[in-house]
């Protein structure tokens, strides 16, 4: 069902919307940005449509909501543990094709990787849905068609595409469809948009050989990187937390345990017991990463990980691009092949 709604319209929907669903959406934070002057595109709750970021891509991803960067799992007594309350009433997500993509990989990790699902993702996953926001050209850095992210055909409850001041919506979800239609200009057939072209192409090796652990590629990673982390923080895939446990008593007998993100380029991920660290370099954490993104994922679950965003490449302070260090690991590969 698809639909054409005014601005009018489509603010009356949303607000309708608003009343059965908390609404979660970029939003432009005039001058919040790393630099005086700049803003910052992130995720919060909104109550007007005129609030929501159709046009920017996000600075950073939607995750926050379902993975917090800290999140109090449960307190604890001596004699008793009580689970963390959380607002678990249903909320709506604003999310591009990529992002959406990025929920799947989400899912497989906390709900399906293991025997058991993850109880603390799996209580505020059920109370999510979805809008998708179309894409009418390619985000800066974003490879989407690369990675086969550029387009999203379900797993949403409509999307909304605005042009020339009209709002265009594709509704698969019968209770909005009333909504919209309430509200609606006219209805015709609406595909949400998307592109399928993009200014970064990744080439992503079919197959990684073990002998391209010790490539020569990621020693520039090691004089560049900063372990700053940033890539990790912003990437709607990254999954990695450690727990802290904080006590509010000198005896260490009360208090809570928090899950808190955590990312494979910064010092003390590898840290184990007895002193050791497995990844000592940035050079070595740089192929870890990539390598899980684009391999080591895919090995395991048939996909991978990487959808594309071109988040890690934005926001990296050294403008170390992930984008061409996959390319740079595809022609290695490639070049050790014709070396046989
Ligand atoms: S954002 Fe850049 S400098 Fe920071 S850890 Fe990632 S690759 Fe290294
Ligand atoms: S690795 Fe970079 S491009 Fe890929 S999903 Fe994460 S932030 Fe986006």
């Amino acid at each position: 069902m698809g639909y054409v709604l005014s601005s009018e319209g489509f603010s009356k929907a949303l607000h309708e919307l608003g009343g059965s669903y908390r609404l979660y959406a970029p939003v432009r934070k005039e001058g919040e940005g790393r630099f005086t002057d700049v803003d910052v595109v992130r995720y919060d709750f909104v109550h007007e449509a005129g609030e929501i970021e159709l046009s920017t891509k996000s600075d950073y991803a939607f995750k926050e909501i379902l993975t917090p960067l800290s999140e109090t799992l449960f307190f604890f007594t001596e004699q008793s543990v009580k689970d963390a309350d959380k607002d678990t009433s249903p909320v709506i997500i604003f999310v591009r094709s990529c992002d959406l993509h990025a929920v799947k990989r989400l899912d497989q990790i906390y709900l399906a990787n293991g025997k058991a699902e993850d109880w603390f993702y799996r209580r505020i996953r059920d109370s999510v849905r979805f809008a998708l926001i179309g894409c009418s050209e390619s985000c800066e850095n974003g490879f989407c068609v690369s990675m086969k992210t550029n387009r999203a055909d379900e797993g949403y409850m409509f999307s909304v595409d605005e042009d020339g001041g009209k709002f265009y919506v594709d509704v698969k979800d019968d209770e909005a469809a009333k909504i919209f239609a309430a509200h609606a200009e006219s209805s015709q057939p609406v595909t949400a948009r998307y592109v399928t072209e993009n200014d970064t192409d990744v080439n992503v090796p079919e197959n990684v050989p073990n002998s391209i652990y010790k490539s020569d590629i990621w020693d520039e990673y090691t004089q560049r990187c900063i372990n700053c982390g940033r890539c990790n923080f912003v990437c709607p895939t990254c999954t990695c937390y450690t727990m802290q446990d904080v006590y509010y008593t000198d005896n260490g007998r009360v208090g809570e345990r928090r899950r808190v993100g955590a990312s494979c380029m910064v010092d003390g991920y590898t840290n184990v017991a007895g002193g050791g660290q497995y990844r000592k370099t940035n050079g070595e954490r740089m192929r870890f990463k990539v390598l899980h993104k684009v391999w080591d994922f895919r090995r395991r679950f048939g996909y991978d990980m990487c959808v594309g965003c071109g988040r890690c490449d934005d926001v990296c302070p050294e403008y170390i691009s992930f984008a061409n260090c996959v390319n740079k690991l595809d022609a290695a590969i490639k070049e050790a092949g014709n070396d046989e």
